[in-house]
C-alpha cells in the first residue's frame, strides 16, 4: 500500500469512487517503473526496461566503462541454467530492474534472476495446450515490465500479465485463437497505460492485427487488423475498415491474407507514432492474389490512442519469397542533404536497407545490405517501389504440376530476420546482423484449411558464398554504404547492442559473444557461452560497475531448414543459460 496518499488526496468529501480513480496512478507509480520511465528508458543506465533498450529501440546504450580499450579483459560474473528438459532457440533480451533480471525462455516461460548472483526468484510456466502451431520454433523474444507487473505473449496466442515480486498470474488473456494457426512470440511494447502486441502465423492464413490493452486489466482499446477490408475496433465499437476492400485483393482473398504482425513494435515519443511491420501475405504462392495485396510485407505507422493507420509503406508489394516486411523500423535523427530529419530506418528481409521520413513514410534511401538481391534491381526513389526482376518470380502451378522453379536471393529466410540491428549515436551507423544465401523456390496449387500451412510453395535452402553465410555489417544511413563487416561461417541469428564504449556486441551460433570495434569492425573481444548465442545482448550499470548479459541457447528457425545450409551448424548443441559478464574489480 505503500504510497497511496503520496498525492496529499485525504479526501473526506470525495466519493469512494472518485478517491479510488485518483489514488490508482500512484499506487502503480509507487511500485515499479512508471510510464515516463520507460520512455526514458534508453538514457537510464541502471536499467533496462524496454526490448530495443528505450521505446526506439536503437539498443545503444550511453555507458562506456566497457570500452574498445579494455574490453579484452571481460570475464563472466555469472550464468544463470533455464533448467527443465525443453531446451530451444533463446531469442530473448533480459530486462533488468531493482536486481531483477526478467528473461523470458523457449516453450512461453518467464524468470526472475537476482541481478547480483543469478540466483533464481521464480519462474513461470505457461501451460501451453496441444495443437499450437508455431511455425519457426518455439521462442520468446522478451518481456515488457511496468508497474508491479511483467508481461509477456505465449505459443497459444495469449498476453500474460504476471505480479514482477511473485510470478503470479494477475491476468491471462487471449489475443487470437491457436487452433487457426496464430501465436505469438514477440516482446510486448508499453505505451502509456497500454500493452501492444502483434500476432504470429502467416503461414497459417491468419490475418495480421496489433491490439492495444490496458495493462492493469488486459481488456482491449483498440485493434487494428493490417489487411485491407477488415474492420477496425476502438474501445468495443467499430473504428473504419483498414484501406478499402478489394482495392488491392481480389474476391474473398484478404479474409485469409496473412500480413502476420508477428515481430512487436517500436514507439516514437517525438512523432507520438507507433511502428509495426507487417508479414507476408498469404499464401506464398503470389499468382493465386494478384495485386499489392496491402499492408502485408509493409512498416505501419499508428496512432498509439487509437490504432489507426497514419501512413504505410510497402518493402515488398505482392510479395512472393515470403518476404516478411516485420524487421524492426528504429527511429533516429539525422541532416540528410543540409537539412536535420526525423527519419526511421528498417533493414528489410528482402535485402535492402530503407530510410524513410517518419513523420509521413516518404522513402529517402533504400541500398541492399546482402551480397545480392535476384528479384529486384534496386528500388526507385520516385516510386518507392522495387524494379523487379520478372524472371527470378517463381512461375504459377501447372494444373495440379508445381510451377517453374527459380533461383532466389536472399532466400525466404531473409537478408535480415527477426533479430535486431542498433543504432549508435556515436558512430550514426545501424549494425545489421544479416545472412547471405539463396533458395530454389517453387509454386504448388493450394487451398485454404484452418489450421493447415497456406503456402503452395516449396524451396530448398542454399549458401552463396564459399567462406560465410552470416555477416554484421555497419551500415552507414545517409549514404547506403557499407563501411565495415564481419562475415561468420554460420547464420547469424542474434540480436546487437552498440555502446559510447565505440563497441558493438553480437552473438553466433558457434556459441560465442563478441565484442566489435563500433568504427572499425575490429574484433577485441569474444567468449564461449556453450550454446549458439540467438538472443539480443544488452549493458546496465550496477554498483559502480557495467554489467553485459545475453542469452545462450541454439535454435529458432535456422535449424528447422537442412539442406546444404545445415552444414554450418550441425555440430552445435542446443542449451538455455544466461550469461552475464563484467571486467574484472581493479
Ligand atoms: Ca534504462
Ligand atoms: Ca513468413
Amino acid at each position: 500500500m505503500k504510497g497511496k496518499f503520496k498525492n496529499g488526496i485525504t479526501g473526506s468529501m470525495a466519493s469512494i469512487a472518485t478517491l479510488g480513480l485518483l489514488i490508482a496512478a500512484p499506487l502503480q507509480a509507487a511500485d515499479g517503473p512508471t510510464a515516463q520511465d520507460l520512455v526514458n528508458d534508453a538514457g537510464s543506465t541502471g536499467d533496462v526496461l524496454t526490448y530495443g533498450m528505450g521505446p526506439q529501440a536503437q539498443r545503444f546504450s550511453p555507458l562506456a566503462k566497457v570500452n574498445a580499450d579494455n574490453v579484452k579483459s571481460m570475464v563472466p560474473a555469472f550464468a544463470a541454467s533455464l533448467g527443465g528438459e525443453k531446451q530451444r532457440g533463446q531469442e530473448s533480451q533480459p530486462l533488468v530492474y531493482d536486481g531483477t533480471i526478467y528473461v523470458t525462455g523457449s516453450y512461453s516461460r518467464l524468470y526472475a534472476f537476482d541481478s547480483h548472483t543469478g540466483e533464481k526468484k521464480w519462474e513461470y510456466d505457461a501451460r501451453l495446450p496441444d495443437g499450437i502451431m508455431p511455425c519457426c520454433d518455439v521462442v520468446n523474444r522478451g518481456a515488457a515490465i511496468m508497474g508491479d507487473k511483467v508481461l509477456f505473449a505465449t505459443l497459444d496466442a495469449h498476453l500474460v500479465a504476471l505480479n514482477r515480486h511473485t510470478g503470479k498470474v494477475v491476468w491471462n488473456k487471449a489475443i487470437a485463437d491457436y487452433q487457426a494457426g496464430y501465436s505469438a512470440t514477440a516482446a510486448p511494447l508499453i505505451v502509456r497505460n497500454m500493452v501492444i502486441t502483434g500476432n504470429s502465423g502467416g503461414e497459417f492464413g491468419a490475418v495480421g492485427a496489433i491490439q492495444a490493452r490496458n495493462v492493469d486489466t488486459g481488456e482491449l482499446i483498440w485493434e487494428r487488423p493490417v489487411i485491407e477490408g477488415h474492420m477496425g475496433m476502438l474501445n468495443g465499437k467499430p473504428n473504419g475498415i483498414t484501406g478499402k476492400t478489394n482495392a488491392s485483393w481480389q474476391g474473398d482473398l484478404w479474409k485469409t491474407g496473412g500480413g502476420a504482425t508477428w515481430l512487436g513494435g517500436t514507439y516514437d515519443p517525438d512523432t507520438n507514432l507507433i511502428f509495426f511491420g507487417t508479414g507476408n501475405p498469404a499464401p506464398w504462392n503470389s499468382h493465386l492474389r494478384p495485386g499489392d495485396n496491402l499492408y502485408t510485407a509493409s512498416t505501419l505507422a499508428l496512432d498509439p490512442d487509437t490504432g489507426v493507420i497514419k501512413w504505410h509503406y510497402q518493402t515488398t508489394p505482392h510479395d512472393g519469397w515470403d518476404f516478411d516486411g516485420v524487421n524492426e523500423f528504429i527511429p533516429f535523427d539525422a541532416t540528410m542533404a543540409g537539412k536535420p530529419m526525423k527519419l526511421g530506418a528498417k533493414a528489410d528481409r528482402n535485402g535492402y536497407f530503407y530510410v524513410i521520413d517518419r513523420t509521413n513514410g516518404h522513402l529517402m534511401g533504400a541500398s541492399k545490405f546482402v551480397m545480392e538481391t535476384t528479384w529486384a534491381n534496386g528500388i526507385n526513389l520516385k516510386t518507392g517501389r522495387p524494379n523487379f526482376v520478372d524472371a527470378n518470380r517463381p512461375g504459377p502451378p501447372n494444373g495440379s504440376e508445381k510451377g517453374t522453379s527459380v533461383f532466389s536471393s536472399p532466400s525466404f529466410l531473409g537478408g535480415k530476420n527477426w533479430m535486431p540491428m542498433a543504432y549508435s549515436k556515436d558512430t550514426g551507423l545501424f549494425y545489421v546482423p544479416s545472412n547471405d544465401w539463396g533458395m530454389d523456390i517453387w509454386n504448388e496449387p493450394i487451398a485454404y484449411k484452418k489450421g493447415a500451412a497456406y503456402l503452395g510453395a516449396g524451396f530448398t535452402i542454399r549458401p552463396v558464398a564459399p567462406d560465410h553465410i552470416g555477416a554484421l555489417r555497419a551500415m552507414d544511413p545517409k549514404t547506403g554504404k557499407i563501411v565495415w563487416e564481419y562475415k561468420n561461417k554460420a547464420p547469424l541469428w542474434g540480436g546487437v547492442l552498440t555502446t559510447a564504449g565505440n563497441l558493438v556486441f553480437t552473438g553466433t551460433p558457434e556459441g560465442y559473444l563478441k565484442a566489435f570495434d563500433a568504427k572499425t569492425g575490429t574484433e577485441l573481444w569474444k567468449f564461449n557461452t556453450g550454446s549458439g548465442v540467438v538472443g539480443s545482448p544488452i549493458t546496465w550499470e550496477q554498483d559502480g560497475e557495467q554489467y553485459v548479459a545475453v542469452m545462450s541457447g541454439w535454435g529458432g528457425a535456422v535449424p528447422l531448414w537442412g539442406g546444404e545450409v545445415a552444414k554450418t551448424f550441425k555440430d552445435i548443441s542446443q542449451g538455455g543459460a544466461l550469461w552475464v559478464f563484467k571486467l574484472p574489480k581493479s
